[in-house]
């Protein structure tokens, strides 16, 4: 096998929300010059805050994600081609620990605010302190569905909702995922209901299986800023019996304090009087060895495109008897972050809400980085000795 690994420096780069004042950036959404090659070939990139000193750029790609973890040095890789054509990266930063969790936003293209926050975990991550755990980040998982959103900006935000789909036949890209309790079967590639998965889709669920997180943060954004915050799915085993709630819900939690402590807005957590991680559309968990019911429909949508399993239910469900056994898996530790509102920090039409929109983005990355990616309700600690 061939492959190799270059250390280029990238450049800091768009301070977009502060462009005007930042020499050789640019606002227009097609910015580049600034970047390496390999970057320039990632459009939405370009359009987002993102800034290193080194970086070790590989040529792995997904199919060599295990050299990427054997060698275990901050690297960037490939994880495959969207549906368009473009290069969907991965980034992989070593942990102090052999734990590991992964970061993904973009599933819905429309929701920028929270690819602008993977980006800003990222760079933070770059130049930072090492996390406890090891985390691949995906910030960009719909990068065709991201673009469409971002050459509207007029749009950014509005019910008009441009990106959230591939196209209007499209399956919502959250409710794509194989039955609860199967693993995903790259030779079939279908859902729960029997349709096609979408590429990234399939990308983001064979990067799944080969990298085994122990725990899942997937960023999201919600128009309704009332509904912003840290949510957790309840863990199950593969036949849909709770294993108990309290650590996920409590590590979500902190995160929601941590954000709101600082003068973020984690409304949805209902800090001030009963503290909660549980979604306001969710089913309640339900006690330890009861049947766990599950949210199977996200939003009404012609041809049940709205309905499926979301990456919370399949993720948080246990796998168990699967003809090959190194599919079967614990329920994963799943977060689903929702940023209040769609818009970037540069989406914003005054100075005043860009630098507040700019401090959320920075609060929700620092939480992720501290808390989420930090030594809090660890799995080795609150799930395997729970089974002892
Ligand atoms: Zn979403």
């Amino acid at each position: 096998m061939k492959w190799m690994i270059s250390i280029v420096p990238l450049i800091a780069c768009t301070l977009l929300f502060a462009a005007g004042k930042s020499p050789g950036a640019s606002v227009n959404k097609h910015a580049n010059g600034s970047f390496p090659d390999s970057i320039n070939s990632e459009p939405t990139l370009a359009s987002f805050t993102f800034a290193s000193s080194s970086l070790y750029k590989s040529s792995y790609s997904l199919k060599e994600l295990e050299l990427v973890i054997s060698e275990n040095k901050k690297s960037q890789f490939l994880l495959g081609q969207s549906q368009e054509g473009r290069n969907l990266y991965a980034y992989y930063i070593p942990g102090s620990s052999n734990l590991r969790a992964l970061v993904i936003a973009g599933v819905h293209g429309s929701e920028l605010s929270s690819v602008e926050v993977a980006y800003h975990l990222l760079t933070q991550l770059l130049q930072g302190k090492q996390p406890y755990y090891s985390v691949i980040i995906i910030p960009s998982l719909f990068p065709d569905n991201a673009v469409k959103a971002i050459n509207e900006p007029e749009h950014i935000g509005s019910v008009d909702n441009i990106g959230r789909y591939t196209d209007p036949d499209a399956v919502d890209p959250n409710r794509q995922m194989p039955s609860p309790g199967k693993a995903f079967d790259e030779n079939k590639s279908l859902d729960h209901a029997g349709r096609e998965i979408e590429k990234e889709n399939q990308l983001l669920l064979q990067l799944i299986q080969v990298f085994k997180p122990q725990r899942i943060a997937n960023l999201h954004a919600i128009r309704d800023m009332n509904y912003g915050g840290i949510y957790a799915d309840p863990r199950t085993d593969h036949n849909g019996l709770a294993s108990g709630y309290s650590s996920d819900s409590s590590l979500a939690v902190k995160m929601a304090s941590y954000i709101h402590q600082q003068g973020g807005n984690v409304t949805g957590n209902n800090l001030h009087k009963k503290p909660t991680a549980l979604y306001y559309k969710d089913p309640a968990p339900a006690p330890a060895g009861s049947l766990q019911k599950r949210n199977m429909t996200g939003t009404t949508l012609n041809l049940k495109r709205g309905s499926g399993v979301s990456l919370g239910t399949w993720a948080s469900t246990a796998i168990a008897n699967e003809k090959d056994p190194s599919k079967n898996r614990e329920a994963m530790r799943i977060l689903t972050i929702e940023y209040p509102g769609y818009k970037r920090p540069l989406d914003y039409k005054t100075e005043a809400q860009q630098l507040l929109q700019q401090k959320q983005t920075e609060l929700f990355a620092a939480a992720i980085e501290t808390i989420f990616l930090g030594q809090y309700f660890t799995e080795n600690e609150t799930i395997n000795i729970a089974k002892k």
